[in-house]
C-alpha cells in the first residue's frame, strides 16, 4: 500500500510523517495498516486549541475513534494570525517559541520553515526618572540597578511566598521602578505584579527563558495549526459549547448548547478561567485538591496590540520600551520579521489590560500617542502618526476569559500537577494550565502529549484485565 493511501486508512494526514515513523515503517506493501490500539470506546475531547488538538492527535494516530467539541468557529484556540495588516504575519496571541526542544518548533522544523532568534543583538530602553535610555545608561543609578537585581533574584527568592509587588515593596524598592518591574515581570508572566504569587513564579518557563525566543520569519503560527491538525477538522464539532459532563455512570454524558455526547473517556483542555467559572458542571463536582489547585492558579485580562506608524522613531534597534505610564512594555516588531520595521507589539495583562478594555480604537490611538510622546520627548507624534490599529481583547472571548494562566499566592507548580491529574482514568485534563510550562504552546503541547500517552497506558491496561 502506497504512503498515501496508507494515511488515509488510518486517519491520519499531513502529520503523519512528523508523529508517527514506528506506524508508517511498520506498513508493508501487502498488508493495511490496522489501529495500534484496539478499542471500542469512544474518546471525547474538550477544545481545539494546541493541547486538545495534540492529544487527538496522537491517540487518532493510534487508531482511537475521537470526537472534538470545540465551543467556537475555528481551531487553535489562543493562535490566532492575521495576514495583510503589516509587512509580517500578525500574532494576536502566541507568537514565540521559549525553548529550542519545543515539541512545536520540531513541527516547525520538519516542515522547513525559517525560524528567526527574536531580539538577539538589539537592546531595550527603560523610561525612568523622565528619560528614556538603555540598560547600559542607568548602571550608577541605584533604584535602577536594586530593581534589575530584584528581578534577576526572582528565581532563587526563598522567603515566604508574597505578591512580586509585595516582594518589591518589602526589600525596599523605590516606587519610582515599579512601573519597569511590571513591564518586565506582567510580560513574562501574563498578569499584574500585584497579583501573581513570587514563590510559584519563580519556576516559570517564561522567565527563565529570557533570550531565547525564537519566532517564524514569514509564516503565521495558524498556518501551522491548519497544516499540522487538518486531518482532525472533519472530527470538530465547532460552535459546541459543553455545559457539563456527567461522569457518574459507566459512559460519561456530555451536555453541550447543541446537543449530547456520549464517550468512555473525555479529555478536557479547556482554559483554567474556564474551569475556574464553573461553566462547566462536573457530576460528581471535582475532588477536593483539583478545586484547591484551581483556587491558586490564576488569569486575567490580556489584550495584544499592533500599531503601524509612518516612520520608526525609537530606534531601529531597539528591541523593547519599558516604563510608559499607559503600557509598561512596548516590544518593536524589529527587523528580523519586518523589514520596514516600524510596527510596535503591545501586550498587557490584568490591570493594564482592563484599563486599553474601555477604550475605542481612535481613543486608544491617542492614548498611546501621548504615552509615547512622554517617553520620547514628542517624536512619536512629531510628523508622524498611527497609519493601523489592530487588537485582540482575550477577555472578551467568552470561550477564553483572558490571556493565560499564572500562580496566585500560595500556588506551586505542584498546583498544575494536581490540576493534570486524571479522574478514575476516564476524565482527563490538558492545557497549558496544567503543565509546569503554564502560558506557553510548549506547555499546552507537552500537556496533550501527557494526556494521551495516560489514556494510551490506561486502555491497554483495561484490555489486559
Ligand atoms: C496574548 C497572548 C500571547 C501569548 N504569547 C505566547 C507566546 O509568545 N509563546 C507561547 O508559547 N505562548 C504564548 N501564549 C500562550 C499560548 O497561546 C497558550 O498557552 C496556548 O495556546 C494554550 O493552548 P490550550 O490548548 O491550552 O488552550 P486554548 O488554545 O485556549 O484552547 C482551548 C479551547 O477550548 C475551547 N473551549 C473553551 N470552553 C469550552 C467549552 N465549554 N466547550 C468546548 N470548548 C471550549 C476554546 O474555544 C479553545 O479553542 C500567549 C497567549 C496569549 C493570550
Amino acid at each position: 500500500m502506497d504512503r498515501r493511501k496508507a494515511l488515509k486508512r488510518i486517519g491520519i494526514g499531513a502529520s503523519a510523517g512528523l508523529f508517527l515513523p514506528s506506524l508508517l515503517t511498520s506498513c508493508k506493501d501487502d498488508e493495511d495498516p490496522k489501529p495500534t490500539i484496539d478499542y471500542n470506546g469512544t474518546v471525547i475531547v474538550i477544545g481545539a486549541g494546541a493541547a486538545g488538538l495534540y492529544t487527538a492527535d496522537l491517540l487518532v494516530s493510534q487508531g482511537i475513534d475521537v470526537v472534538i467539541l470545540e465551543a467556537g468557529d475555528r481551531i487553535g484556540g489562543r493562535v490566532k494570525s492575521v495576514r495583510g495588516f503589516a509587512d509580517f504575519p500578525v500574532e494576536l496571541g502566541a507568537d514565540l517559541l521559549k525553548s529550542q526542544n519545543s515539541l512545536f518548533l520540531q513541527r516547525i522544523q520538519a516542515f522547513n520553515l525559517t525560524t528567526v532568534p527574536v531580539g538577539a543583538g538589539r537592546e531595550s530602553i527603560f523610561f525612568f526618572n523622565g528619560q528614556a535610555l538603555p540598560a547600559a545608561d542607568w548602571q550608577n543609578h541605584t533604584d535602577f540597578v536594586a530593581a534589575q537585581s530584584f528581578i534577576n533574584n526572582i528565581s532563587s527568592y526563598s522567603g515566604e511566598d508574597k505578591t512580586i509587588l509585595q516582594a518589591a515593596q518589602d526589600v525596599g524598592l523605590d516606587p519610582s521602578v515599579y512601573r519597569l518591574i511590571e513591564g518586565q515581570m506582567a510580560e513574562s508572566l501574563g498578569t499584574d505584579s500585584n497579583k501573581v504569587g513570587i514563590s510559584g513564579a519563580k519556576s516559570s518557563t517564561n522567565l527563565s527563558s529570557n533570550g531565547v525566543d525564537i519566532a517564524l520569519a514569514n509564516n503565521p503560527v495558524e498556518d501551522i495549526f491548519f497544516s499540522v491538525f487538518n486531518h482532525l477538522v472533519e472530527r470538530v464539532n465547532f460552535n459546541t459549547s459543553v455545559t457539563s459532563i456527567d461522569y457518574t455512570g459507566e459512559e460519561i454524558l456530555i451536555e453541550t448548547n447543541n446537543g449530547s455526547f456520549q464517550g468512555s473517556k473525555v479529555v478536557v483542555t479547556v482554559p483554567v478561567s474556564i474551569l475556574k467559572s464553573n461553566r462547566i458542571l462536573f457530576v460528581p463536582s471535582l475532588p477536593e485538591p483539583k478545586m484547591t489547585a484551581l483556587s491558586r492558579i490564576g488569569m486575567t485580562s490580556a489584550i495584544k496590540v499592533f500599531v503601524k506608524f509612518n516612520k520608526n522613531f525609537w530606534g531601529q534597534n531597539v528591541l523593547k520600551v519599558f516604563g510608559g505610564n499607559l503600557i509598561p512594555v512596548y516590544t518593536s516588531i524589529g527587523p528580523e520579521i519586518s523589514v520596514s520595521n516600524r510596527t510596535l507589539m503591545i501586550e498587557v495583562f490584568g490591570q493594564d489590560a482592563d484599563a486599553l478594555r474601555v477604550l475605542s480604537d481612535e481613543d486608544l490611538k491617542s492614548a498611546i500617542l501621548s504615552d509615547l510622546d512622554q517617553i520620547f520627548d514628542g517624536k512619536a507624534s512629531l510628523n508622524n502618526d498611527i497609519t493601523g490599529l489592530i487588537k485582540m481583547d482575550w477577555a472578551s472571548d467568552e470561550n477564553i476569559q483572558g490571556g493565560y494562566s499564572y500562580p496566585l499566592v500560595g500556588g506551586s507548580d505542584n498546583d498544575r500537577i494536581v490540576l493534570a491529574d486524571d479522574i478514575d482514568a476516564r476524565v482527563y485534563f490538558a492545557g497549558e494550565a496544567t503543565s509546569v510550562q503554564y502560558g506557553t504552546l510548549d506547555g499546552a503541547f507537552e500537556s496533550g502529549s501527557i494526556a494521551a500517552q495516560n489514556i494510551i497506558t490506561h486502555i491497554k491496561e483495561e484490555k489486559s484485565q
